[in-house]
């Protein structure tokens, strides 16, 4: 395969039958005034339902956790958000409380408008696992299915958008290119959450993975 080059517009056509718009975890709890607040997320809406409206194939993420969920400092003693912890599959960063199954935080935000997205695939609903990337959970064995269901689709181009840039829209990309996909992310239509340097180390990953770093504008 050869790396995604932003030069080639062909390779950029949201049009493009191979083209997938990745929309990851515009989630009420990652936006303002949620449990677990992306700096200025909720400006990632506009722009991703206007390239959304560019984009033939369209699927979106969803974080839906179980109540007491591994990733949650609350399920661990004396342990606060934003803390590590060493778990069976590494070290896991501890959160707030958030996007748990069925609550108003992990509906969807109101204003996303993607009618006509195609798959909304959910990760994170193993009590004991958590799943930043959409592809791949946080063991690094348990697959969601969305490289095959791609696959079957014909779609090897994806384009991913969403929260936050360092980790859920990082281990996606990170993953997508993994299982052998071209990968860009539209830095734009992302946010991060950046906690000790990790915007900067997820894009140092990403860049010397082949993930593209594009902006909503370079879309033909
Ligand atoms: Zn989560």
């Amino acid at each position: 395969m050869t790396a995604p080059d932003s030069r080639s517009e062909t390779a950029l056509a949201p049009t493009d039958a191979r083209a997938v718009l990745v929309v990851v975890d515009v989630q009420n709890d990652f936006l303002p005034g949620g449990s677990l607040a992306v700096q200025d997320g909720h400006a990632v809406v506009p722009v991703i339902n206007r390239l959304a409206g560019q984009f033939t194939h369209v699927v979106i993420t969803q974080d839906w956790h179980t109540p007491g969920h591994i990733s949650f400092a609350s399920s661990h003693a004396g342990k606060q958000p934003f803390e590590t912890t060493t778990l069976a599959y590494g070290t896991q960063v501890l959160w707030p409380d958030h996007c748990i199954q069925g609550s108003e935080g992990a509906a969807l935000a109101a204003d996303l408008a993607i009618p006509h997205a195609q798959l909304i695939i959910r990760k994170g609903f193993h009590p004991g696992v958590d799943s930043y990337s959409a592809f791949m959970e946080a063991d690094r064995t348990t697959s969601t299915g969305l490289a095959a269901y791609l696959k079957a689709r014909g779609l090897s181009r994806v384009f991913v958008t969403g929260l936050a840039t360092d980790f859920c829209v990082a281990w996606t990309a990170l993953d997508a290119r993994q299982a052998g996909f071209e990968t860009w992310v539209i830095e734009d239509a992302c946010r991060a959450i950046d906690a000790d340097g990790s915007l900067t180390k997820a894009w140092s990953d990403m860049t010397a993975a082949g993930v593209g770093r594009i902006r909503a504008a370079d879309l033909g």
